[in-house]
């Protein structure tokens, strides 16, 4: 695997010190965290295991890599300006354009000043007696602070299957979520892609125009609808910067805080004719993107109307893809929309290729890596390269990576042994001062996730701004508040098909990680909720003087 890290760029010396918050991540939520605590008056530090801001977008660098919720949308709205004077090239802006225009509100709100680059975060203890957080990094520094934002990102730990013989292959490898900085060809190579979920396909199109051949080891087949993706057309920019926080607001009533500009059908598709089911669900295929899911409203309560929409992408598949034998094996099965629903360039049509291989492993999975390439279902495959687009440990994969220990010595690790559990996502029991950005049990991946940083980077500023009005110094959330929200979560994904298929979002991805739905479904009652929240002087949290 390549070694993105260079320890020696811009590492600062250790640091010591007292801070009002300390901030875990410098991506989107980390940068706004750090813009808001600022204006609060602050004393502020942020960690940055990176090299630079920008999170998501600065370690997945693979060809292809691109949002899939609309530029327009997928970016800050808190800045008037910023969002009036930014322009987006494309519908779908690519990681390169995305991180510059992190790079950029980095720049414009001159945010590097406060960001120690280069330094992981190991350790954060909380002393009791102190009322303060004891922050402890892998270069050495000490650090400590009233409260602690983690802004760590939900999809920041790379999942690297433990395959046998993972280390004795002799050609390149790579993870999609760990990409080099400098380009990366594959031209005249055998390339193996594992998986098949959004990393996989967005990149396998464009690593199939470089390669000799492409061998897809494919586990479980994704649903992909076309992104229509184009520069961006100048008239629809003009339409929503004219009036950009009006269409900001319609946003954030949208189930997913996104999409008002083709919003989901809330009629059942039982009440549809044959002809406006097709008609239906043919305007959202050609528009393109995630709304898919939105061409009728009963898509995901349902499993025989989520069948119907299955199987007209399902249709859709055998059209692209001329073998059928090899349309069958591309075609899911598992309820569409269960696992994130991908949004692709070209993917079914590039199995057309005579040099594009599917390997279907869901039957026989990798045996081992081998040397020269890899074994399954008793075959050798020669490879020159690996590419792994296995994803990552989700949600709660980079946060208990850490070593976080509340109050009595009680680790994060230890509370969370049978799944997250948290009260609204933003606060967990034991664990005072300690803000998760966009954690467990709030909405988080299943929305625009700018959107939800923003919202969750407020509700913590105007937070902080009430416990230093109302000379309070620390707040927990209370165990009743927590029990009940984690039964408000697990009751509201259980009135949905999203539980029925092994998805990153019940874990099921990582061997042995506990089967339980971590977001909450649904932004704009969650908004609300923490808007009363807040209202009620903090309801459901203990606020000490
Ligand atoms: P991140 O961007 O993950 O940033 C977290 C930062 O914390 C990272 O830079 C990491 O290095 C740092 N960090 C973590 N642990 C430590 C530590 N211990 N010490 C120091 N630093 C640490 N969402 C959408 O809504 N729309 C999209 O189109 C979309 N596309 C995506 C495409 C890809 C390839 C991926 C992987 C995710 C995508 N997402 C998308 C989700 C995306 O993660 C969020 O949109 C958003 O970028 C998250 O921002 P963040 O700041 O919360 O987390
Ligand atoms: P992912 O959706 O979790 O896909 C990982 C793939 O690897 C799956 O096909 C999985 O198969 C396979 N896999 C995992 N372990 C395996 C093993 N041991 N053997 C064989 N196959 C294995 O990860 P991702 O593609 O990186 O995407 C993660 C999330 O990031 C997305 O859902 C999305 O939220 C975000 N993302 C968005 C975009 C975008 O379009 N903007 C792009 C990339 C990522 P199974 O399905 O069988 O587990």
């Amino acid at each position: 695997m390549q070694d993105t890290k260079d320890r020696t760029a811009g590492a600062a010396a250790p640091e010591t010190g007292a801070f009002d918050m300390i901030i875990v991540g410098a991506g989107f939520a980390g940068m706004y965290m750090l813009h808001r605590a600022r204006g609060l008056g602050l004393k502020a530090r942020v960690f940055e295991a990176g090299t630079d801001v920008g999170g998501t977008w600065y370690w997945n660098r693979y060809p292809g890599a691109r949002c899939d919720v609309e530029s327009l949308e997928y970016s800050y709205s808190f800045s008037e300006e910023l969002q009036q004077q930014w322009k987006w090239t494309e519908r779908f802006a690519p990681q390169p354009e995305i991180l510059k225009y992190a790079q950029h509100v980095a720049d414009r709100f001159d945010l590097r000043r406060d960001i120690v680059f280069n330094t992981r975060v190991i350790a954060s203890h909380y002393d009791e007696d102190a009322a303060r957080w004891t922050v402890r990094t892998d270069t050495g520094a000490v650090v400590t602070g009233q409260f602690v934002v983690m802004a760590t990102g939900c999809l920041s730990s790379t999942n690297l299957p433990d395959f046998k013989g993972l280390g004795s292959f002799k050609g390149r490898t790579y993870h999609t979520g760990q990409w080099p900085h400098e380009e990366v060809r594959f031209d005249g190579l055998r390339v193996g892609v594992i998986g098949t979920g959004s990393s996989a396909i967005q990149s396998i199109p464009i690593i199939a125009g470089q390669a000799k051949e492409v061998f897809v080891f494919q586990r479980t087949p994704n649903y992909s609808i076309p992104a229509h993706n184009a520069p961006l057309d100048p008239a629809y920019e003009a339409q929503i910067k004219a009036d950009y926080a009006g269409f900001r607001a319609r946003n954030r009533r949208m189930m997913p805080g996104f999409g008002s500009n083709n919003p989901r059908n809330e009629k059942s598709v039982f009440e549809a004719g044959e002809e406006e089911r097709r008609a239906a669900f043919e305007a959202r295929w050609n528009r393109g993107g995630l709304g898919f899911q939105g061409a009728f409203g009963d898509l995901m309560l349902n499993d025989e109307a989520n069948q119907i929409a299955a199987e007209f992408v399902r249709g859709k598949i055998r059209e692209i893809v001329k073998d059928q034998a090899l349309a069958e094996k591309l075609a899911p099965r598992q309820a569409i929309g269960c696992k994130r629903i991908c949004v692709d360039t070209g993917y079914y049509d590039t199995f057309n290729r005579p040099h594009v291989h599917l390997v279907d492993i869901s039957q026989a999975p990798i045996e081992e890596i081998t040397p020269t390439g890899l074994r399954t279902g008793g075959m050798d495959y020669a490879l020159d390269a690996i590419v792994f687009a296995t994803g990552f440990d989700a949600m709660t994969g980079t946060l208990l990576k850490m070593d976080i220990r509340g109050r009595n010595g009680l680790t994060l690790r230890e509370k969370w042994s049978a799944g997250p559990r948290t009260y609204l996502g933003l606060g967990v029991v034991g664990f005072p001062n300690l803000f998760i950005v966009t954690g467990p049990g709030s909405p988080s991946v299943l929305t625009n996730m700018i959107v939800s940083i923003e919202q969750h980077v407020d509700w913590i500023s105007d937070c902080v701004q009430y416990l230093r009005d109302h000379g309070k110094r620390s707040i927990e959330a209370t165990e009743p508040a927590e029990i009940s929200w984690v039964g408000h979560v697990n009751a509201v994904a259980d009135a949905t098909i999203y539980p029925t298929c092994n998805s990153w979002y019940l874990g099921a991805n990582v061997p042995g990680k506990t089967r339980v739905f971590m977001p909450l479904i649904g932004f704009p009652a969650y908004a609300d909720k923490c808007e009363e929240v807040k209202a009620r002087g903090y309801e459901g949290f203990a606020l000490g003087a």
